[in-house]
């Protein structure tokens, strides 16, 4: 994780007269940027305007206005030092009781000066320092809720709705392309109302993936798809912390926290870093996840699906069919005599034949069509929204198809194949899984009893 560039520490120095002032200044020599104010008001002002690191206080105008100055600067800065550069020492005792972190004698050498002052500095950094390192502790320990997200989409938002408070903050979104449904993005909201958020989801929706998504580091940006959206919207508008995501495959997308008059500091960069080294880890491991997942449903063999993913595509798509009252047909194909390749080639041969097998069915098919390898040299086809009459001419095709088709020996030698078909359709012929697949499954055996290289149909069965 590349490191917080330091900032040189602030020293508010107090006091009416030049020279303390100048006195300071000297001591400090460089070590911090020092701002100087003549009265209360005028230090109450400059603290509204920023903190302080340590606060010199060498005002001639009593513990009132002393102890005044303090509660101010522990307001702004809770625990902030404060040394007190005063004349007599009797007072010492009491503002030491109140708070004050060390009472300096005004007319100290310069050297024991400057050793103070630069020993409060000190002290003032390593608290910072501890402040950011528990804060950095904190914020590793939400990130581990992201091992806990499969779903890439999921990541984005929990990213988000870790960021949010790691930054003290509660307006925010993530945009991010969802690889499943492409042209559409998802989109998670935090702190916008219901019309802000339809008309954002909207524009997110109208973009494309690409317009969004930029790589690099969180930084501030302004504009862009996102930015016009808030600008419009007027919710967010101007600056904001953009952090970029993404996974080693396709997850991409951002989130996006307007500043709201509130600049982003070197801390909430770092923080906003963190997340988002957590964020992508858990992006590639959804990624990881998912792709095992497809796999095992995977044909090694042929690269066709296999028969675990037949069973729920064919379920699936009889609830479609259902719905929409159209049919969906199933087409049981098994290769005649295929035995004798794998016994005259070797299994080598058959396992090439198949493959080949696999591509000349995934020809004869539409996209939306789903072929699955069954087993052995058995296929299944599922064509959607496809009648009987249809099915059985695509079978007719297949058959044909497949009797025309070279296959080759590793030497070259040609390998002349046919294929027996069964074709089922639902709902004529069944209304459940298990009865459609038997019934294709029957009518296949028909056609190898009928002499195989032969299309037969469910309907011949009761025949
Ligand atoms: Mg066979």
């Amino acid at each position: 994780m590349s490191t917080v560039r330091p900032e040189l520490q602030r020293v508010l120095c107090v006091a009416e007269r030049r020279a303390v002032h100048e006195r300071v200044r000297a001591a400090l020599g460089g070590l911090a940027e020092v701002a100087e104010a003549e009265s209360l008001a005028a230090a109450d002002r400059l603290l509204a305007r920023a903190s302080a690191d340590l606060v010199v206080c060498g005002l001639d105008s009593g513990a009132g206005d002393v102890l005044a100055l303090l509660q101010c600067a522990r307001e702004v800065s809770p625990g902030v030092p404060f040394a007190r550069l005063g004349a007599d020492p009797a007072t010492a005792g009491e503002a030491l009781r109140r708070g004050v972190t060390e009472w300096i004698p005004e007319d100290t050498d310069d050297a024991t000066l400057a050793a103070a002052l630069g020993r409060l500095l000190e002290t003032q950094s390593v608290r910072h320092e501890n402040l950011r390192l528990r804060r950095a502790v904190r914020t590793l320990e939400s990130c581990r809720m992201l091992t806990h997200c499969l779903d890439p989409g999921e990541v984005y938002a929990v990213a988000l709705d870790l960021l949010l408070p790691a930054l003290g903050r509660d307006l925010g979104l993530a945009v991010f392309r969802r690889s499943s449904m492409p042209g559409s993005d998802g989109i998670a909201f935090r702190g916008f109302d219901e019309a802000s958020a339809t008309k954002l989801q909207r524009v997110a929706q109208k973009k494309s993936g690409g317009e969004h998504f930029v790589p690099g580091e969180p930084a501030v940006t302004r504009g862009g798809p996102i930015g016009q959206a808030l600008e419009e919207l007027g919710v967010g508008a101007g600056p904001a912390l953009m952090v970029p995501l993404r996974g080693d495959e396709s997850e991409e997308g951002l989130l996006w926290i307007p500043e709201q008059g509130r600049a982003t500091s070197a801390g909430d960069l770092e923080q906003a870093r963190m997340i988002a080294t957590h964020a992508e880890l858990a992006l590639n491991n959804a990624e990881r996840y998912h792709r095992a997942k497809e796999r095992a449903f995977i044909d090694d063999v042929t690269d066709v699906y296999n028969a675990r993913y037949l069973l729920q595509a064919t379920e699936h798509e009889i609830h479609r069919a259902g719905r929409s009252g159209k049919e969906l047909s199933v087409l049981f194909l098994d290769l005649d005599r295929f035995k004798r390749v794998n016994d005259q080639y070797g299994h080598l041969v058959g396992s090439n034949v198949l493959r080949r097998l696999s591509e000349v069915l995934l020809d004869c098919v539409r996209q939306v069509d789903t072929l699955a390898r069954y087993g052995g040299d058995e296929f299944t086809i599922l064509l959607v929204d496809t009648a009987h009459p249809g099915a059985v001419a695509v079978a007719e095709r297949i058959r044909r198809t497949v009797e025309e088709t070279l296959f080759e020996a590793s030497d070259g030698t040609p390998i002349r194949l046919s294929i027996s078909i069964g074709v089922a359709t639902f709902p004529d012929h069944s209304g459940d899984r298990e009865g459609l697949l038997d019934l294709a499954d029957k009518a296949m055996y028909r056609a190898k009893s009928r002499g195989r290289n032969c299309v037969c149909s469910a309907a011949d069965l009761e025949s």
